[in-house]
C-alpha cells in the first residue's frame, strides 16, 4: 500500500516536462517481486526521485534514490542479516531501442510508453539492481567453526558504497 505522498501510477514524460518530486514512503509488501523476502514486508521503502529535464541536452530524466532494508541470508553464516539497499537511481527515459543506442554513456536506459506506468515496478527495478551479491554480516553473531576472521574486502564489497554498487552494475549489464 503506498501512502498518500507515492502515486500508484506514473506518466514519466509529463512528470519529466513538468519537473516534479516524487518522494514518501511505502513498504516491501507493495513490491510484487520482492514477496520472498518474507521478513522484509513491513519494512519502509524510500523514495526520492526527480523527474525533469536534463538543463544540458533536454533529455528527460529522473533521478534520485531508493532505499530499502531487506533481510537476507547471511553467505558466512546462514543467519539473517539486514542489509541496507540504496538504489542510485540515474536514468533517461526513452521509448525506442534506436534512443538507447544513442544515449549518453552517463545515463542508463528507462525503456518507457506513453501509458500510466506502475511506479512500483521502478522501484522494483532499481532496488533488485542494487542488492548485494553476497550479503554478509559485518560480524557474525555466532562464531566460526575455524575462527576464520573473515576479509576486510568481503564487508567493502557491500551496498554501503553506491558508487562501487553503481560500477558493478554498469560492468555487468554489458
Ligand atoms: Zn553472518
Amino acid at each position: 500500500m503506498f501512502s498518500e505522498q507515492l502515486p500508484h501510477y506514473v506518466e514519466p514524460r509529463k512528470l519529466a516536462d513538468q519537473g516534479v518530486l516524487i518522494s514518501g514512503q511505502t513498504t516491501v509488501a507493495a513490491l510484487p517481486r520482492f514477496s520472498d523476502f518474507d521478513q522484509s514486508q513491513a519494512e519502509a521503502v524510500s523514495v526520492a526521485l526527480t523527474f525533469e529535464r536534463d538543463p544540458d541536452d533536454g533529455q528527460r530524466i529522473v533521478h534520485g534514490t531508493v532505499s530499502a532494508a531487506l533481510v537476507m541470508t547471511c553467505q558466512r553464516c546462514l543467519e539473517p542479516v539486514t542489509c541496507d539497499v540504496t538504489a542510485q537511481v540515474n536514468l533517461a527515459l526513452v521509448w525506442t531501442e534506436e534512443e538507447i543506442s544513442m544515449l549518453p554513456e552517463r545515463y542508463d536506459p528507462w525503456l518507457v510508453t506513453d501509458e500510466k506506468m506502475t511506479l512500483a515496478t521502478l522501484l522494483e527495478e532499481e532496488l533488485l539492481l542494487a542488492l548485494p551479491l553476497v550479503a554478509t554480516h559485518e560480524q557474525c553473531p555466532t562464531r566460526l567453526p575455524e575462527g576464520d576472521e573473515p576479509e576486510a574486502s568481503a564487508s567493502d564489497e557491500r551496498a554501503d558504497n553506491p558508487f562501487a554498487v553503481l560500477a558493478s552494475l554498469k560492468g555487468s549489464q554489458k
